[in-house]
């Protein structure tokens, strides 16, 4: 069998100029490409989604390893240029729509029912798909949003694995002391760790930064279960809001409540009202919501 066309010779015979405003760096170097979904544990049974398949190099592994892949891709000059290139997979299939304001189950449904209509923080549990994992190259303008929407979607993906900014990657796996809104947004609803690194030079065109490649295990039940995440989520966006102050004047101001009260919550969850919101563990800002929220 001939060797798959690359990156540049496919950019050539289809004169396209890759878009910045995108995020269109193609991953060029086959190696990254294959441990990518060797990451994912793909399986002859597995129903996967791929976001921004640009050129079709990553889909082109995926759908070698997996029973179904479906990529959505919002640049309408790669539709039908990737329909071409997939033209004898049947089990491949190629959306045009931006990923963020489509559910992503629901581009997975196999009767068609769609719900496009339903906000990012929807009821967990509506079974719109067969379970499916995500796999990506992900456009890095919008990395944090897409992993919201994933992680907080009605039917998440059961695994991501995604290829981000390597400073991206290290703020997400990071442990207390460390702790961003990011980690926590994560953590709270998966297991991430960084399962390689890439260098800029194996894109096309080079991106300024490196790279890494997270793999994400979605908890079957988030980290914090004895309270709600709209109020747990309340609570650690007013302590990040002020980063640099201690918790008991950033969560006071954050949440329009007395400095003593805030002050009396954290004793009372055995966190010191001195510390700041970086230095809390998932269960720390468990314990602080339910406090708080009594
Ligand atoms: N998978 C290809 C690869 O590895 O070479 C391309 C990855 S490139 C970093 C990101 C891709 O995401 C581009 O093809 C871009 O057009 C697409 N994209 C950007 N924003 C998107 C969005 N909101 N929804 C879906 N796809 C998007």
């Amino acid at each position: 069998m001939s060797n798959p066309p690359s990156v540049f010779e496919l950019i050539r015979r289809f004169d396209l100029d890759p878009k910045k405003s995108l995020g269109q760096n193609f991953l060029v170097d086959e190696s990254h490409l294959a441990r990518i979904a060797a990451a994912a544990d793909l399986t002859p049974e597995d129903t996967v989604l791929e976001i921004g398949p640009g050129l079709g190099v990553l889909t082109r592994h995926l759908a070698a390893q997996a029973s179904r892949v479906v990529a959505v891709e919002l640049d309408d000059r790669l539709i039908p240029i990737l329909t071409e290139l997939f033209v004898d997979q049947p089990n491949v299939s190629f959306v045009h729509a931006d990923i963020l304001k489509v559910d992503p189950a629901s581009l997975l449904a196999d009767d068609g029912r769609q719900a496009t209509d339903e906000p990012a923080i929807a009821p967990r549990n509506l079974q719109l798909a067969p379970p499916y994992k995500v796999v990506a190259n992900l456009p890095y303008y919008i990395t944090s949003a897409v992993l919201r929407h994933l992680l907080e979607s009605a039917q998440p993906p059961t695994v991501a694995v995604v290829m981000v900014q390597r400073e991206v990657a290290q703020r997400i796996v990071a442990g207390p002391g460390d702790m961003s809104l990011l980690a926590v947004g994560v953590q709270f609803y998966a297991d991430a760790k960084i399962v390689q690194k890439v260098p800029a030079g194996a894109f096309h065109p080079r991106p300024k930064v490196d790279s890494a490649v997270l793999r994400l295990d979605v908890r079957p039940q988030p980290a914090v279960t004895d309270v709600e995440p709209d109020w747990y989520f309340a609570v650690v966006r007013a302590g990040f809001g002020q980063k640099r102050k201690q918790l008991r004047n950033s969560v006071a101001a954050g949440l329009g409540m007395a400095k003593v009260a805030v002050e009396a919550g954290l004793l009372s969850a055995g966190i010191d009202p001195r510390r700041r919101a970086e230095t809390l563990s998932l269960a720390e800002w468990g314990a602080l919501a339910k406090v708080l929220k009594a």
